[in-house]
């Protein structure tokens, strides 16, 4: 299966590496901001809850977090990054997240959000949305 996070890559050579719910081994790292951020849309898609929080920042995270099962996540779109390389501790990734409804799929909507991401020990997090349009 193609990732969900659209890189192009199988899923089991992408994102899977990282999400809880890949079945056996240790979950690794994403080496970077934008990395961290196509898991993310990965866990959106494959409704990984436990790993959106896990990959949350402690200061921002929510207690707990209700997907929309209607909520279907096909598309995501990486417009712009800053820092957020293997060395450094912050980060910033401009993306269009596309979904529609799995009750009726013509149904389409998409948001663009500019979020800050930060890197605590070897794990890059989600902060927070610094621009939400
Ligand atoms: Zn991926």
């Amino acid at each position: 299966m193609r990732c969900p996070c659209h890189s192009g890559e199988l899923f089991e050579s992408c994102c899977a590496k990282y999400l809880t719910v890949t079945v056996g081994g240790q979950p690794g790292y994403p080496p970077t901001a934008e990395a961290l951020m196509r898991s993310r849309f990965s866990a959106f898609a494959l409704n990984d809850a436990d790993y959106l929080l896990r990959t949350w920042h402690s200061d921002e995270r929510p207690e707990s977090l209700e997907l929309d099962p209607d909520q279907q996540w096909y598309l995501l779109e990486i417009l712009g990054t800053q820092r957020g390389g293997p060395f450094d501790s912050d980060g910033v990734v401009t993306f269009r997240a596309h979904y529609r409804s799995a009750a009726n799929r013509k149904l389409r909507d998409s948001f663009t959000e500019t979020s800050s991401f930060a890197k605590v020990g070897k794990q890059w997090l989600y902060v927070k949305a610094l621009d939400l349009q």
